[in-house]
């Protein structure tokens, strides 16, 4: 790709008196989020979600002292000088398995089979893994032999898992704060909940505006192209917990914007696109600006420069926010990364907002005109050489969304910085991890 000469410092740098840094954009935004109420649900269906209480095992874990291994369960001083060439004989007394309780105790002089998970019966401080003894042996005379002979040395505690070991009961095995994955899912399930108080998901409203637009399915016509956006900030919400509510396409009348945005200020969040650049005679702007406190704002960054923010009032209620995207697809998803992502994460509770980044050597160059960010749309992987290298994913227009689909990260030129060169650093946000990072 050929660029164009370049020199250390953006050639047509502007500071746009009203223009917004990303930082105070973002902060300005989640100034008016608050973390959502807890809900409570079924264990499974609180995956991604936040813990709003404090998990409290009501049981030890192990529930009973039990044993690590199929064998026998000793006194540990009877065979503490028991080896191959010196072996101590036991009577068997009886069996356990796992599931069952032991019906008798382990006195001096005697052993008890027992299948790992098995409750240690009383007296028994030990257990001598079947390897250890002449089982095989014993098995050969069809188990009638009521001897084992002990052929290793055992000390107190050895096989066995104690009481409480891994939970104590009373304690707390998950806090409040916690995101819910997995593991926590099982631990919550090992200590016998069913279901858990979470903050809930929000629901997020998104409308299209444009009368160019066309939705999916409809006859394609001149001159119209089909509503991207609802769809690609549909899938974001989704992945970043959100509860979409696609409420279709505004057309560009008072009327229909005004008709759509009640019937979105039932939601939690609510995200337009397009109608908020500057050179625009869109009445997006004017029908938002006359619904009350809603800003048009130009952020530092490219793409994504025009944004709107602001609340939408609710009759008897709590103010909504309401996002304005660019209408740009590559915009809208950049936008929406930086700014919508992390505030439907703090409505969920998480602690953690930022875009998981990583630093990267450009393959490309990343040209910077003006003095903004640019958020460039990248392939990260790991190279021969063991780091992480970038490539660009071909045009770097706003209008090419194939640039965003292609990409799993997006390499960030600070906006005092010309540009990156090829062969540098750049830190890149983390739109997806191949495979092969896990
Ligand atoms: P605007 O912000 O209204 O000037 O729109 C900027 C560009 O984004 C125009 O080319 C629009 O056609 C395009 N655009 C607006 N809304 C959408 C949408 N929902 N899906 C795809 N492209 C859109
Ligand atoms: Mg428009």
């Amino acid at each position: 790709m050929t660029q164009p000469a370049h020199s250390d410092r953006p050639r047509h740098r502007h500071y746009d008196a009203d223009m917004l840094s990303v930082e105070d954009a973002l902060a300005r935004i989640l100034s008016h989020f608050r973390v959502l109420e807890a809900e409570e649900l079924p264990l499974t269906e609180t995956l991604g979600q936040v813990l709003a209480e404090d998990v409290v095992s009501t049981i030890d874990i192990p529930p009973f002292t039990n044993s690590a291994m199929d064998g026998y369960a000793v006194r540990a001083a009877d065979v503490a000088g028991s080896s191959a060439g010196s072996p101590v004989r036991l009577k068997v007394v009886g069996g356990v398995a796992a599931g069952g309780l032991p019906d008798v105790a382990v006195d001096p002089g005697t052993a008890v089979r027992i299948m790992t998970g098995a409750p240690a019966p009383d007296g028994a401080d030990a257990v001598v893994p079947f390897e250890d003894t002449d089982e095989l042996d014993r098995r050969k005379a069809g188990g009638q032999t009521d001897v084992i002979e002990i052929r290793h040395a055992a000390a107190p505690g050895d096989n066995l898992r104690a009481a409480g070991m891994d939970v104590a009961r009373d304690a707390v095995v998950l806090s409040a704060g916690t995101v819910m994955r997995p593991g926590e899912i099982g631990v919550a399930a090992s200590v016998g909940r069913q279901t858990l108080r979470v903050v809930r998901r929000p629901r997020v409203a998104i409308v299209a505006t444009g009368d160019e637009l066309l939705e999916p399915g409809e006859t394609f016509r001149p001159g119209r192209i089909y509503n991207s956006n609802s769809y690609s900030v549909a899938a974001l919400v989704r992945k970043y917990g959100g509860v979409p509510v696609a409420l279709g396409i505004a057309r560009d009348t008072v009327e229909s914007l005004n008709a759509v945005l009640d019937e979105a200020v039932r939601h939690d969040f609510v995200i337009t696109s397009a109608g908020v650049s500057k050179g625009d005679y869109d009445v997006v702007k004017d029908v938002l600006a006359g619904r009350g406190q809603i800003a048009l704002w130009s952020v530092r960054m490219r793409p994504a420069k025009p944004l709107a923010f602001g609340l939408l009032p609710v009759p008897g209620g709590r103010p909504v926010p309401l996002l304005g995207l660019p209408g740009n697809p590559v915009s809208a998803v950049v936008a929406f990364e930086q700014f919508a992502r992390p505030a439907i994460l703090l409505m969920m509770g998480k602690k953690m907002l930022g875009k998981p980044t990583i630093e990267a050597i450009m393959d490309d160059a990343i040209v910077n005109h003006d003095g903004r960010r640019v958020y460039a749309r990248v392939v990260v992987e790991r190279a021969a050489d063991g780091r992480y290298h970038a490539h660009l994913t071909g045009d770097q227009g706003s209008n090419i969304l194939s640039s965003v689909a292609a990409a799993n990260g997006f390499a960030i030129c600070p906006e005092d910085r010309a540009r990156v060169e090829a062969g540098q650093a750049a830190a890149v946000q983390m739109l997806d991890w191949p495979e092969e990072f896990f």
